[in-house]
């Protein structure tokens, strides 16, 4: 028996040429585009010519025929620089292209897939609206057929990818109907950007991650052809939770790239910054910091690894990924915290890299289930009676 965690050569191979790519070609132009909330389509344009957007689909649809850890590798290296552009290409990806390939029929994906894969389009996964996220079955859009189109009414909130010039296409929840219990029966359209009755407002100003796409969609007796149903009628639900627990350990892979990327820059700024005639880095407070940071992404790096290989391995990986995500963004958040305090005064200016990092790291306890809801499903899977959090 043999375990180990050391990677393959392919991955190693991949892992350094997004690390080296992150270095050279984002981390000096990235600072001007998160102050200008701007989205970055150099950048993008360049991780479609690298092959990013296609890395864990098959070539046969245009991808490039790696699977999912390699995905979250390239995750991690770019968050380990900056998270915009890896939530970016984890929601192109891992939300949106990822369910076309799975639950799509072969048109679709003959239609959809090769220019996602190859970063020319984006898709956007749209199950969030202003009454709630993580009651995601309680949806309020709803979709009725009339003859062969679905007309679609209702509004989508914090939607990522859904208005760049890119934007192709939004993955859309909405209720077509009620079950035997009575519970909603929810289902997902491709719905292409530009239908008439589709309106895609305009960008959210956030906290962090501003340089990625995020904003509200509306739709008003939205038309689209019945044959843009993705998968069957009624499966919505479970295919948008099916989606989040693959997406929670690609988001684990950027909240430890972020607590990576936070040592990273201390430990330059620590062996220049001087105070009492020492460099900092000479002080044993700053590197017990040090050391518990690299402790603590060190064990989250663990957890999405573990998750990863049980999705690879096809066998349940519901609670790992759930668990992953709880470690990697509370390593990711109390890093970006000591990372600050390392950096002093610089560190509170958002042109520090680790203001940034301090700004991106809250999402991350918030996006594709709250530490909360997690909470709730390991404590689901861990046997223990339905709490009542309605979840
Ligand atoms: C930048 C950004 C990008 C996003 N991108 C997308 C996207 O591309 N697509 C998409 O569909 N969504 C997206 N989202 C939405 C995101 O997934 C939701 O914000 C998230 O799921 C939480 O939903 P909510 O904001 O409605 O919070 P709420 O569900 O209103 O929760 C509010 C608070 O109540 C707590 N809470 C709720 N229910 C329970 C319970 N049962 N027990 C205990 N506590 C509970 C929550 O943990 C939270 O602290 C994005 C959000 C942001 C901010």
């Amino acid at each position: 028996m043999a375990v180990s965690t050391k990677l393959e050569p392919e991955y190693e191979e991949l892992r350094r040429t997004v690390a080296e790519f992150a270095r050279a070609e984002i981390a000096p132009v990235i600072g001007g585009y998160y102050e200008r909330e701007e989205f970055p389509y150099p950048i993008v344009t360049r991780m479609g010519e690298l092959g990013l957007f296609g890395l864990p689909l098959p070539e046969e649809v245009g991808g490039q025929g790696g699977d999912y850890f390699a995905f979250c590798l390239a995750l991690e290296e770019l968050a380990r620089v900056d998270s915009s552009v890896a939530v970016t290409l984890e929601a192109a990806v891992g939300l949106g292209a990822m369910p076309i390939w799975r639950f799509g029929s072969d048109a679709q994906k003959r239609e959809w897939l090769p220019d996602l894969c190859a970063g020319r389009s984006l898709a956007a996964f749209g199950l969030t609206e202003p009454g709630g996220g993580s009651d995601a079955g309680a949806l309020a859009t709803t979709a009725r057929l009339e003859s062969d189109e679905w007309v679609l009414n209702g509004t989508k909130a914090f939607i990522t990818n859904s208005g760049t010039e890119l934007s192709a296409v939004a993955i859309v929840m909405a209720v077509t109907g009620h079950r035997d219990d009575g519970r909603n029966e929810i289902s997902a359209f491709l719905v292409p950007t530009g239908l008439p009755g589709f309106t895609v407002s305009r960008k959210y100003s956030k906290v962090g991650w501003s340089a990625s796409d995020t904003r509200e969609l509306a739709f008003a007796d939205c038309r689209v052809p019945a044959g843009n149903l993705l998968g069957t009628r009624g499966k919505g639900y479970r295919q948008a939770l099916e989606t989040l627990d693959e997406g929670r350990i690609a988001v684990s892979a950027i909240a430890v790239g972020l607590a990576q990327g936070c040592i990273d820059e201390c430990l330059v700024y620590v062996g220049e910054r001087e105070t009492f005639g020492r460099r900092i880095g000479e002080y044993q407070a700053v590197q017990f910091k040090l050391a518990d940071m690299a402790t603590r992404t060190h064990a989250a790096r663990l957890t999405w690894y573990h998750a990863a290989s049980k999705l690879l391995a096809g066998e349940p990986f519901k609670k790992e990924a759930a668990m992953a995500k709880l470690a990697a963004s509370d390593a990711a958040m109390i890093n970006a915290r000591e990372a600050t305090q390392i950096f002093g005064g610089y560190g509170y200016m958002n042109e520090s890299p680790v203001g940034r990092f301090y700004r991106d790291a809250k999402i991350l306890e918030i996006g594709e289930g709250t530490s909360e809801v997690l909470r709730l499903l390991v404590a689901r899977e861990l046997g223990l009676p339905a709490s009542t959090s309605g979840v």
